[in-house]
């Protein structure tokens, strides 16, 4: 239950956002959830890590040649959610997705674990019929009742697959799966790598669709990213990444709503993956249509 509690828990925005939600057209919201963790808890601290690194970040984008300044986004704070109700936390992420789509606005949550894509996506799907679902992730999350539970991370896009229907999911820069799930994949042929010109391509094949772009965090590599609960081997680059954001600009891609996810602060004392995932914030606000 919600009532009594206020809607959100008030925190420093991302990056000074100062539009009040009123006139914002993005609308960043923390989704401090991790209550299905697996491996390495701790993806609930991720949204107040990225802003509180955002601070050192620059609004500008040399990449983008686009600056936050020019952008009408706000940061709500945190969604009050209680680590143990996942059904509880799932609800009331969808509902405030819900809130912020029927306004006309571009909901942008920070995860948390990635099974908070999951109402996200419902809602987007909702507002948005023909979505199109981009996945970007070191782990394709098709598991089916992972460790006795029917929600998990590692099950959210088998979740997806099944309401947005086939060939309406793209899975970018998968590298980890079980038999079973690299077999899903094959079959339905969803995999693609995390690089410009397939992502390019992607685009310009559901060129016009609304889309809903999940970011795991844990694609980049464990090299330049290792404060993620699962980190794979084999990873990209932060700089691939960019390019791959860029694109969603340069391509016109009408993302709706997004979300970026499973950053875990405290697995990377370094404080380095906080900021690159503050820094991929960034250029996704930059890369969203105009
Ligand atoms: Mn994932
Ligand atoms: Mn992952």
């Amino acid at each position: 239950m919600t009532e009594g509690l206020p809607p959100y828990l008030p925190r420093t925005p991302f990056l000074w956002a100062r539009t009040p939600y009123e006139r914002a057209r993005v609308v960043l919201f923390g989704c401090p959830f991790d209550g299905t963790a697996s491996f390495r808890p701790g993806a609930r601290f991720g949204p107040e890590a990225i802003r509180s690194v955002s601070d050192g970040l620059e609004s500008y984008s040399p990449l983008l040649d686009a600056d936050l300044e020019d952008l009408p986004y706000c940061d709500l704070g945190d969604l009050p959610l209680a680590a143990g109700d996942v059904p509880g936390a799932l609800a009331r992420i969808g509902e405030e997705a819900r809130r912020i789509l029927g306004a006309g606005k571009i909901p942008f949550a920070l995860g948390g674990e990635h099974l908070v894509s999951l109402p996200l996506i419902e809602a987007a799907l909702e507002a948005h019929p023909g979505l199109v679902v981009l996945q970007w992730d070191a782990h394709a999350d098709l598991r089916e009742g992972y460790l006795g539970a029917a929600l998990s991370h590692a099950g959210v896009m088998r979740e997806v697959a099944g309401k947005v229907g086939p060939g309406r999911i793209l899975q970018f820069g998968v590298r980890s799966g079980t038999r079973e799930e690299w077999a899903w994949m094959r079959e339905r042929g969803t995999l693609r790598p995390l690089a410009p010109e397939a992502v390019r391509q992607a685009l310009a094949s559901h060129a016009g669709s609304p889309i809903y772009l999940t970011l795991d965090l844990d694609v980049l590599d464990p090299g330049e990213f290792p404060g993620t609960g699962t980190p794979e081997p084999g990873g990209a680059r932060f700089a691939e990444l960019a390019e791959c954001i860029a694109l969603l600009r340069r391509e016109g891609a009408r993302v709706v709503a997004l979300d970026a996810v499973e950053l875990s602060p405290m697995l990377d004392p370094s404080g380095a993956s906080s900021v690159a995932a503050a820094k991929a914030v960034r250029e996704l606000l930059l890369a969203l249509p105009a």
